[in-house]
């Protein structure tokens, strides 16, 4: 049995759903498509740049495109360069694997002033995506940022705000965020959590990290903590051993001698953003917190008691939503595609963020992009191979795509890794234009 398979998006979903499908139909024809000329998604733009042990898996990603039933097809938009409707007419299947790509709002007064960002764009910024390069979130000015969120995206952001030069140097923070956040004084970042530290997202790895920090001190404000764990954690799961764990690590915090620190991670919980406050110029100036109650099931509830904290950047990381593609039916209050077990439609899947909701790491995904593509073989049965590959080729070419392959990715990539200076692993291109100009 082969099928031809287009994948929409070369982040961990889609490409472990090309190995799945590769391992158990070899002779089949897998097209991963993506809008960026470069390959690998989140763990590219979203995986922080100090974490690059976590960026390693693009090794095993890269081996497949050495494959010969698997393509990269770069710089290819969907629904710019190429609509789903024709994707599903030269291809047997298309699995939308696109990710969560754009912030949630919080739905309060003062989110569109100047100085506060999604954790998408912000994220993106410092890792050198395209769409985000021209923003400049951080300025010399900036004392104190404000976090929104309790998870791990508030984390990353929090630790990269306050890392010292010498803590990134072997990262691939890219230079004109290294810049920003270096000539920034940040010296104050408040991690706001609506819920308690039991209720937090946190996993203990990444929350550990804050405690390891060459000149930061997280310090716990607002709530004091808990001697054991309440009823409602099962700590036989998972989930419950993790909250254990934070809960020993938030202790261990307490430990840190913070009065000689230079700068300071207020952890602060129990805190629901209710406003931010803007001054005249239409800037950032604050952010009104309505302090919170946790109820028996871990559940938060206002007490109609207000705060502020000072804030020259907000940044929110509160999850994010699915971009809607045309032709495929899209939930707009969750933000994501309707599925069963991965199925949109008759010959259309989704994987990974698209299909779950933006949680899971890149495990999750590999797991549950195993299952889709078990799933998909049992339903196609025998291929109707169509003739995926060439149709895509010649409607590209007609339309003046200029396709980018893994051959040229190997290309950009060698470039980035030549322009990295010091211990740093590379010095990404961040510009579409650039990364086009430099295959020429
Ligand atoms: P997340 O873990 O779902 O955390 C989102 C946070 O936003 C939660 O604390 C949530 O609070 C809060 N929130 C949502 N709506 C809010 C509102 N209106 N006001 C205040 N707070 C609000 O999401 P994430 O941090 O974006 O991470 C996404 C996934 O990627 C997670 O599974 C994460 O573990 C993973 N990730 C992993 C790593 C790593 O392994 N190093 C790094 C980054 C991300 P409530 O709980 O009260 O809803």
């Amino acid at each position: 049995m082969t099928l031809t398979v287009a994948i929409i998006g070369s982040g961990p979903s889609g490409m472990y759903l090309a190995d799945r499908l590769a391992k158990k139909l070899p002779d089949s024809q897998i097209d991963v498509i993506d809008r960026l000329p470069t390959p690998f998604g989140l763990v590219r733009a979203g995986v922080a740049p100090d974490h690059q042990g976590t960026k390693k898996v693009i090794n095993q990603y890269e081996k497949l495109f050495s494959q010969p039933g698997i393509r990269f097809l770069g710089n290819v938009e969907v629904d710019r360069d190429v609509t789903i409707a024709e994707l599903k007419q030269f291809y047997d299947a298309v699995v939308i694997a696109t990710g969560a790509q754009v912030d949630r709002k919080l739905g309060i007064e003062g989110e569109d002033l100047k100085g506060v960002y999604g954790s998408a764009a912000f994220v993106g910024w410092y890792n050198g995506h395209p769409d985000y390069r021209d923003l400049t979130p951080v300025h010399h000015h900036i004392r104190s940022a404000v976090v929104i969120g309790n998870g791990n995206v508030s984390i990353d952001i929090s630790r990269v705000l306050v890392k010292e030069p010498g803590e990134m140097e072997e990262s691939d923070l890219c230079e004109h965020a290294r810049a920003a956040i270096h000539n920034a004084e940040v010296e104050t970042v408040y991690l706001a959590g609506r819920r308690g530290p039991i209720e937090a997202s946190f996993t203990p790895p990444e929350l550990r990290e804050l405690g390891k920090l060459e000149s930061a001190i997280p310090v716990i404000e607002n709530t004091a903590l808990p001697d054991d764990l309440p009823d409602w954690v099962d700590t036989s799961v998972p989930e419950g051993r993790v909250r254990s764990k934070n809960l020993e690590i938030f202790k261990s915090f307490q430990e840190l001698d913070a009065s000689s620190a230079q700068k300071k991670i207020h952890l602060l919980f129990q805190a629901s953003p209710a406003a931010i406050l803007g001054n005249d110029q239409g800037e950032v100036r604050a952010v009104r917190f309505e302090r919170t109650e946790i109820d028996g099931n871990g559940k938060a509830t206002g007490t109609g008691e207000f705060f502020e904290v000072p804030a020259d950047l907000v940044v929110t990381a509160i999850g994010y939503r699915s971009r809607a593609l045309a032709g495929v039916s899209f939930d707009d209050k969750r933000g994501g595609y309707p599925n069963e077990d991965g199925l949109i439609e008759e010959n259309v899947y989704v994987v990974g963020w698209g299909k779950r909701g933006p949680s899971g790491t890149i495990p999750t995904n590999r797991a549950d992009s195993f299952q889709v593509a078990d799933r998909l073989i049992a339903d196609l049965g025998d291929g109707q191979s169509k003739g995926g590959p060439e149709a895509l080729n010649r409607l590209l070419v007609e339309r003046g795509v200029r396709v980018t392959t893994a051959k040229d990715w190997q290309l950009i990539d060698q470039l980035e890794v030549n322009r990295a200076t010091g211990p740093a692993p590379r010095e990404k291109l961040t510009r579409v234009q650039d990364m086009l100009d430099s295959l020429d």
